[in-house]
C-alpha cells in the first residue's frame, strides 16, 4: 500500500510503499477513504511531541471502509464506514480508565503517533475505538470530525454553561464549535491573528457576532474563552479578556511557554485548564450532536502525496477549514 511515512522528528514524510497490515484479533482493517490533517500531526512531524512510534503512518482523523476483521472483532461488519480518532487504545485498569477518564489513561495509545494512522490506503484500528458516522456526511467532510470536532467539543464542554464565549484561533476545530455553539445558543466572538481579515470574516460567516485580532480587547467580557492556537500569549490575553468567575480552556496539546502575568487577572475565581485527548463517550455525543446541530464542515482536498504540502499550508495558517489527504 502506498503511505506517507515519518523516518525522524524534522525531516519531510516520505513516499513509501508498505505491505498491507494484517488486523489483530481486536482489530478491524480499513481502506482510507479521507485523513484529515490535524496541528498535532505538525506537532509530531517537527518533533515538539517527543514519543511517536518510528518510523510512524501519522493521521488520526480516519473515515474509511471495514475490509477485514480480525477473529474477535464483533463490531461493525465489512462494507461499514467508520471514523477513527487520536486515542487508539486504552488500558481499562489504571485509576483513570476505571473513573470515566479514559482521555488520561496511563498506558493510553494513540492513533498517527504510537500506532500507525491514516496518511496511508489502509489502516488498522482496535474496533473499540471506531465510531460509526452519520450518512449525512461524505467521507471528506467527515474526516474533521473526528479530532477538530471531538476535541474541540470536549473544549466547549468544559466552558460549562457559559452563553457568550470567545475562540482564540479560528482553524479547524473552531470552526466546527463556532457551529455547535451557535446551536446550543451561546453567543461567539473570533479572536483570531492581528489583522487576518479572511479569518475574521470566515468567522462571522460561521455565527461569530464579533471578529477581531486577538490582540483587541473584545465589545464586552466574555464569560469563557477556548483556546486552539499553540500560543501561549493568548494565556493571559484570554484571561485579560475574561468576566470574574470565567474559564479559560486550552484546548490543543502543544503550546509554546506562556509569559508570567500578574495574578490580578486570574483572581476573582477565573480558572484556566487544559483539555487532553478524547474519550469515547465525547465522540459517540458528539458524532450524534454535529448532525442534529447541521454542523458542516469546509476542507480543502489533497491527494495522499501531497501530504508534505498539505502540513506545509496548515503550518503556514492559509487554510480556512480543514486540510483533508485523500488516497
Ligand atoms: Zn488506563
Ligand atoms: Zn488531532
Amino acid at each position: 500500500m502506498r503511505a506517507q511515512v515519518l523516518t525522524a522528528a524534522g525531516r519531510p514524510l516520505a513516499a513509501t510503499e508498505l505491505p498491507a497490515p494484517h488486523p489483530s484479533p481486536q482489530q478491524l482493517l480499513i481502506a482510507v477513504r479521507a485523513c484529515a490533517v490535524c496541528r498535532t500531526d505538525l506537532h509530531i512531524v517537527d518533533g515538539e511531541l517527543t514519543d511517536p512510534k518510528l518510523p510512524l503512518v501519522p493521521g488520526h482523523e480516519i473515515i474509511g471502509t471495514v475490509v477485514e476483521k480480525g477473529e474477535s472483532a464483533d463490531r461493525f461488519r465489512i462494507g461499514d464506514r467508520v471514523g477513527v480518532p487520536w486515542l487508539g487504545w486504552t488500558c481499562g485498569i489504571c485509576e483513570y480508565c476505571r473513573s470515566g477518564r479514559e482521555n488520561l489513561c496511563d498506558r493510553a495509545r494513540f492513533t498517527g503517533y504510537q500506532i500507525d494512522g491514516g496518511y496511508a490506503e489502509l489502516t488498522v484500528a482496535d474496533r473499540r475505538y471506531c465510531f460509526a458516522i452519520d450518512p449525512s456526511y461524505g467521507d471528506v467532510e467527515a474526516a474533521p470530525l473526528m479530532c477538530a470536532g471531538l476535541i474541540g467539543y470536549r473544549t466547549l464542554r468544559m466552558a460549562g454553561d457559559a452563553r457568550l464565549i470567545g475562540i482564540y484561533g479560528f482553524g479547524a476545530a473552531a470552526h466546527i464549535v463556532a457551529q455547535v455553539a451557535r446551536h446550543q445558543g451561546r453567543r461567539i466572538f473570533a479572536f483570531t491573528r492581528p489583522g487576518d481579515l479572511p479569518a475574521q470574516a470566515f468567522a462571522r460567516s460561521l455565527g461569530a457576532e464579533w471578529a477581531g485580532g486577538s490582540d483587541e480587547a473584545p465589545p464586552e467580557p466574555l464569560d469563557a474563552a477556548l483556546i486552539f492556537a499553540p500560543v501561549g500569549a493568548l494565556v493571559p490575553a484570554s484571561l485579560a479578556a475574561t468576566k470574574k468567575g470565567g474559564t479559560v480552556v486550552a484546548g490543543g496539546i502543544h503550546m509554546s511557554d506562556i509569559p508570567s502575568f500578574p495574578y490580578r487577572i486570574l483572581w476573582e475565581e477565573r480558572g484556566l485548564r487544559s483539555v487532553a485527548n478524547l474519550t469515547r463517550r465525547d465522540a459517540e455525543e458528539f458524532l450524534a450532536l454535529a448532525p442534529e446541530a447541521g454542523v458542516r464542515t469546509g476542507t480543502v482536498t489533497y491527494p495522499l502525496d501531497s501530504a508534505n504540502q498539505a502540513l506545509a499550508d496548515l503550518r503556514g495558517g492559509t487554510l480556512q477549514g480543514a486540510a483533508v489527504l485523500v488516497p
